[in-house]
């Protein structure tokens, strides 16, 4: 099988992977902070991040994944003392909501989940050391700083240079940090404040915590070694979080940090940044009480390449939230589903396939093309536009039992690598979303005042997102438009 090729932030190319120990891919993805839900763009990274593994693991390169739970950072340490709850409650409560919400979305769990909090004594030593290397300084008022000035090769993954740094970097800096001796200086320990509440822990430098790029380098040595495969995380990610991580990590130990730094774009929303005062903030909960099913998000983040941002669409041309987006991937997962089946019962193979039987497959049959489309730099929407092509090309009805049986497992190892779970075929008609009921009831009402126009407007905005409405005798029901 080729090995797989992914574009590497730091050297600007997309390079084969290959294990440092010849044996196991070992990389690190920077988790979520564990404050509130994670939001659809975050999932869009951590989704990614799956295929990525899936398709390695399906290549026959077994993997080892950490990663981390944020729960100490000015939000946790924020807002669980607005809510009135400890620290562990509110980030236990928003981890196992992440969690949870990782399972829906048919995630394999990581190797390794470390939280942030249970690793203080591993910064601590961290920040000793690098305190003894000359590259961190305490301030009078008990933090400690990296001294980027000390660090000859700082900016080299954002690829900033020292002018660059001097002017651009102060946005970044908070305002209890006035006692660095240079603006980029960034803080590995934090004193103690008063709005930090019951929040501090012990150091050789007083009471405080730890700051929040350390912790990751801190676990990732922990689980991972002084070097390891890859590392990961969304393109936000890359200055200053990564550039710190790396700075900490390599003045530490004098050893590369990670082989290859994997970085995902961001997802907008009605081609906006997503936020809460915009209005087009989603969590999965909130689509799937609008109607969705988590493997119709999952569809629709892995329908773009990673390198370019994702548009999800939430509003149709009307304006109304009709989330155009998952309707166009209900209506794939509901051919690939048919297709599925059609071989199944061509094949006789009636026990189903699950993800070990998918790492036990050797030959992939018409849908190679479509794994290597994955194998060649993370390519999603290559291998499912190769999905649908092969699918048009396989005759299923012409094909033995044996042969069936053989596209089906190449078909099942493709569905596994992008980790998608795809609809019963056969049952119940497609749930029509919220907004689109309320469409379809408004139009009814419009109907029975003998409003027509509003009715025929109504009908076409319903149309607009995919759906129609068919009169019965007694009222209307709503389908998807064949
Ligand atoms: P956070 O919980 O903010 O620490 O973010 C968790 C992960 O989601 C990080 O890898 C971020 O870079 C990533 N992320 C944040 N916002 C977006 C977005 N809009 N699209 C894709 N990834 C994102
Ligand atoms: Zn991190």
């Amino acid at each position: 099988m080729p090995k797989m090729r992914l574009f590497d932030t730091m050297s600007r190319e997309v390079r084969e992977l290959t294990p440092l120990d010849g044996r196991v891919f070992r990389f690190y993805c920077c988790g979520p902070t564990v404050y509130g839900p994670a939001h659809i763009g975050n999932f869009r990274t951590f989704v990614l991040q799956d295929v990525f593994r899936r398709t390695l693991e399906l290549s026959g390169m077994p993997t080892f994944h950490v990663r981390n739970l944020t729960d100490v950072d000015d939000k946790t340490i924020r807002d669980s003392q607005a809510g009135g709850r400890t620290l562990k409650e509110f980030t236990d409560f928003w981890r196992d909501r992440f969690q949870e919400d990782c399972a829906k979305l048919n995630l394999l769990t990581p190797h390794i989940e470390p939280s942030a909090v249970e690793h203080i004594p591993h910064q601590v030593e961290m920040i000793r050391d690098l305190m003894e290397k000359g590259h961190a300084y305490a301030s009078d008022d008990g933090s400690v700083y990296f001294k980027v000035s000390s660090f000859e090769s700082y900016g080299r993954l954002s690829r900033l240079d020292q002018r660059e740094l001097r002017e651009g970097a102060s946005g970044s800096v908070s305002d209890d940090e006035y006692e660095k001796d240079s603006v980029c200086d960034f803080a590995l320990w934090k004193a103690r404040r008063d709005e930090d509440g019951d929040n501090y822990w012990d150091s050789p430098w007083g009471q405080g915590r730890p700051g929040w790029h350390l912790e990751c380098s801190a676990m990732c040595r922990e689980y991972l070694g002084d070097t390891f495969d890859l590392h990961s995380g969304g393109v936000d990610l890359v200055f200053p979080h990564h550039e710190n991580e790396i700075a900490q990590s390599e003045a530490c130990t004098g050893h590369r940090m990670a082989g290859h730094w994997f970085h995902l774009t961001h997802l907008l929303v009605d081609g906006g940044k997503m936020s809460k005062s915009a209005g087009n903030f989603y969590t999965l909960s909130q689509l799937i009480e609008a109607g969705f099913s988590p493997a119709e998000l999952r569809y629709a983040l892995i329908s773009a390449n990673y390198r370019q941002p994702l548009n999800f669409v939430a509003k149709d041309t009307a304006g109304s939230e009709t989330f155009p987006a998952l309707l166009a991937a209900r209506q794939a997962l509901q051919r690939l589903a048919k297709f599925s089946q059609s071989l199944v019962d061509a094949s006789g193979l009636t026990e189903p396939l699950t993800y070990d039987d998918a790492l036990a497959v050797t030959g992939q049959g018409s849908f190679g093309g479509a794994f290597e489309a994955l194998l060649n730099d993370l390519n999603t929407p290559d291998a499912l536009g190769r999905v649908f092509s092969a699918m048009k090309a396989v005759q299923v009805e012409a094909l033995s039992a044996d042969v069936a049986a053989q596209e089906l497992k190449g078909f099942h190892l493709i569905m596994e690598a992008l980790g998608l779970v795809l609809p019963a075929t056969g049952g119940p008609v497609a749930e029509a979303p919220g907004a689109l009921v309320q469409l379809a009831a408004d139009r009814w009402a419009a109907k029975q005042a003998k409003n027509w126009a509003e009715s025929d407007r109504l009908r076409d905005e319903i149309s607009a997102a995919g759906w129609e409405i068919k009169d019965t005798k007694e009222g209307y029901e709503l389908c998807p438009k064949s």
